[in-house]
């Protein structure tokens, strides 16, 4: 069977950057399991295994478009410490991550990143860590199936590899 979409195709892959830097692989044995078309994966990787079968190797570049998009300078942020709720104003570090609404966009939330604290600034991210990056994976493909109905439902694979939630 050929990957399309709504089939759940089990996948070993390798991803790391254009400048060679890795970024995730799935372990030996435990392939990623994913319900294709509904953007479970990046769509450009996406794209690339469709009409792919069991056995079949694929190496892509897929530019930042088709990945984890462009970032937005607006999303890149200079916040007073004293923005913060006292109570977690002096656990605030690197790494954190928290929800706050969209800066422009009303009504989105958007998931920040604190990078540093600077003189009582808290500088905060809101881009995706992959943004703005070409990513280049490559992929065997362990096997394919047709989806269950309950899988479409739930619009996610079921089984090792995917959704564990039964
Ligand atoms: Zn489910």
């Amino acid at each position: 069977m050929h990957i399309s979409k709504g089939t759940v195709a089990a996948i070993s892959y390798k991803v790391s950057t254009a400048e060679g830097e890795h970024v995730d692989a799935s372990q030996p044995g435990e392939p990623l399991t994913f319900l294709c078309g509904i953007g479970q994966i990046v769509i450009g990787l996406e794209e690339a295994l469709i009409g792919k079968q069991p056995g079949d190797a694929v190496a892509v570049d897929v530019t930042p478009e088709r990945a984890y998009g462009v970032s937005d300078p607006g999303l890149n942020l200079s916040v007073p410490s004293s923005a913060f709720p006292e109570d977690v104003r002096e656990r605030l570090r690197p790494g954190m991550q928290f929800q706050a609404e969209h800066p422009t966009k009303e009504g989105e939330t958007v998931v920040f990143t604190i990078h540093a604290i600077q003189d009582g600034d808290v500088l905060v991210s809101g881009n995706h860590p992959l943004a703005d990056k070409t990513l280049h994976f490559e992929v065997t493909i362990e096997s394919v199936r047709a989806a269950t109905k309950e899988e479409l439902e739930h619009g996610h694979a079921h089984g090792p590899g995917g959704h564990h939630h039964h």
